[in-house]
């Protein structure tokens, strides 16, 4: 474990510290402009029942609601970020509760709005923004309200279902509680006589141990204390999966995945595809396991705790926070000077929280919600290689941010899910390719090649892994079958046994196995994980057009970053040169592998 935070915040240096003054000046000015911003709300209702009059009434009213939706996002903005700052001080924790009664209340004030468009009718809306130019930024919501007209219901039943929200949340709301306060943790003696707690993050830790026996004991012992806990588990996640039913059913979408899937409006097919996909590079994740343990010179077969451990004899290269950028800055050339100026930028400004302090939250994140500020990043670092990944990671976001947010007016701006990951994984992809341009000692390429092959895995194979259960699960709940803890555990194991080659002897996955889908907290969100293997299809495959030097690829993919959410995320990835509705990234992404495991084989 890192002991990282024992320095305390005001013995850091401001120039590693971000600067929130750019938001606001101090907490009382954020205090007063709050005030403000509470007495605005109930301007949004002066235009319920009106909204149909005329093009610029509608835009009044339009304005009214996202211009407060604006200041309120960066109100909670400042507010969350001073509450990570320092998760022990009770008045940013309060100033944090004060903003989510004011975000709910917006809600409330603007919940009219969606019904009441539908009732006007596209034509007659279409009409309108042709007519006031002012409803040109708001032409993508309004088409996309139109969209979902046939899964929109009556006023009544909006306002039913939404009432419900809060007990349908009860199966993730306990397993939260149950995972992360409750749960019976087991404790372990490790080959040094060290005694640990093998919770999920101790686990996390463990599972990387250099000794097997250790990482054996550890995932045993994780694996089976969540199996005596089997039944409760399968209930929760069938609360879960009956939620989605409930739903799905409720709006009228045939099946749990297209209820899903049509917020972004992703065709089913995108979804079915990856699963089809990765089961064909199968021989591909093979060769990888194969590798893995020639690497780790096992004198036998591969075994599931032998997964995360270290794939090379660790190669310590450090950076400071200076090393870390000038390397980053290096990296982000082929992008091109605007874009490096901005990268710089966020150096300079203090954009970024670097060392972890006490009470700092842990993680990293990149906030790009102050929209006429500018993004910000959390980092914990400590000038590993992974933390200077991390920051070209963050920094991807913070870019993806910056872009959007100066090129589209704010309710464009902010970029979908399924997209959020591609500018993020696309400057790790640069990174790499940087720092192994300028690395020849073996060791350390064949560290940071190893590296790429566990993102491939952790990214590619076990996501898509993931999401292929969670898909079979639904697809029990809709044939009426019982869901179970029992159920799921047979389910898990047959699907992983399968991805790991375990019955021709490729990885040998124990029976205890078959529990770990209980602690993944993913499959409570229903749907999501997948967005994390395609992101980083698609992000493989434009950087490398951008890095073989195609002028014609940065420019689109700078287009992209500027794109917010001005078109569904199929189409924008389209735009920026790849269609996510082809094998085309995903047979990239696993050449692009079979390539690197032909430079690791031949050095060794
Ligand atoms: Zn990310």
């Amino acid at each position: 474990m890192t002991t990282g935070q024992d320095r305390e915040r005001t013995a850091i240096n401001d120039k590693y510290k971000w600067n929130l003054t750019d938001i606001y000046p101090d907490v009382t000015s954020w205090r007063v402009a709050k005030e403000a911003v509470a007495r605005r709300l109930p301007d949004v209702r002066r235009y319920q029942g009106r909204l149909g009059e005329s093009p610029q009434l509608l835009a009044d009213a339009l304005d009214a609601a996202w211009g407060l939706d604006k200041d309120v996002t960066r109100l909670a903005v400042y507010a969350g970020m001073q509450a990570d700052q320092d998760t022990r001080e009770a008045g940013p924790q309060g100033m944090q509760q004060e903003m989510q009664q004011l975000s709910a209340d917006l809600k409330a004030q603007s919940s009219y709005l969606e019904p009441e468009l539908l009732l006007i009718g596209l034509p007659r809306l279409e009409a309108f923004i042709a007519a006031e130019p002012r409803l040109h930024a708001y032409s993508f919501y309004l088409h996309d309200i139109a969209r979902r007209a046939a899964h929109t219901l009556s006023d009544r039943e909006e306002k039913l279902l939404a009432d419900a929200m809060p007990l349908s949340a009860s199966g993730h709301n306990i397993y939260n509680i149950l995972a992360n306060a409750d749960f019976p943790y087991p404790t372990i003696t490790l080959s040094n006589g060290r005694t640990v707690r093998v919770d999920s993050s101790g686990y996390a830790e463990l599972r990387t141990l250099p000794n097997r026996e250790d990482r054996e004991r550890a995932m045993a012992a994780f694996f089976g204390s969540l199996g005596t806990f089997s039944r409760t588990y399968g209930t929760m996640m069938n609360a879960n999966v009956q939620r989605a039913a409930f739903y799905a059913k409720a709006r009228g979408y045939t099946s749990h995945l297209e209820a899903a899937l049509d917020g972004p409006n992703i065709p089913v097919s995108v979804y079915a595809r990856l699963i089809e996909g990765i089961n064909r590079a199968l021989p591909s994740f093979h060769r990888y396991l194969e590798l893995r343990r020639k690497m780790m010179q096992l004198p036998d077969a591969l075994r599931y705790h032998d997964l995360y451990a270290p794939l090379v004899a660790e190669v310590r290269l450090t950076f400071t926070p200076e090393e870390a950028q000038r390397q980053i800055a290096a990296a982000m050339e082929p992008l091109g000077r605007e874009y490096c100026a901005v990268v710089q930028r966020s150096f300079d400004e203090r954009w970024i929280d670097f060392f972890p302090t006490p009470g700092k939250r842990s993680g990293a994140y990149s906030e790009g919600g102050a929209y006429d500020v500018h993004p910000y990043m959390l980092l914990n670092y400590l000038g590993q290689y992974n933390d200077v990944s991390t920051l070209a990671h963050e920094l991807g976001h913070t870019m993806h941010s910056y872009y959007s947010n100066s090129t589209q007016p704010y309710p464009l701006a902010n970029y979908s899910t399924f997209v959020a990951e591609v500018a993020s994984t696309f400057n790790e992809a640069l990174l790499i390719n940087r720092v192994l341009r300028d690395r020849t000692d073996p060791a350390i390429r064949l560290s940071l090649l190893g590296s790429f092959l566990e993102n491939v895995k952790a990214t590619v194979f076990r996501q898509t892994q993931f999401a292929e259960f969670e898909l079979r699960i639904h697809q029990m709940a809709e044939r009426g079958e019982p869901i179970t803890g029992e159920a799921l555990s047979r389910l898990y194991l047959d699907v992983t046994r399968r991805y790991y080659g375990h019955e021709a002897g490729i990885c040998i996955v124990d029976d205890h196995v078959r529990h770990e889908w209980s602690y993944i907290p993913h499959f409570y969100i229903g749907f999501y994980v997948f967005q994390y293997a395609t992101s980083f299809t698609a992000a493989e495959t434009l950087s490398e057009k951008v890095l073989a030097g195609d002028g014609e690829a940065r420019r689109r993919y700078l287009a992209f970053l500027g794109s917010g959410t001005s078109k569904y995320p199929i189409e924008l990835l389209r735009d920026a040169g790849v269609d996510m509705t082809t094998d085309e990234p995903l047979d990239f992404t696993i050449k692009k592998m079979n390539r690197v495991m032909d430079e690791i084989e031949e050095s060794l």
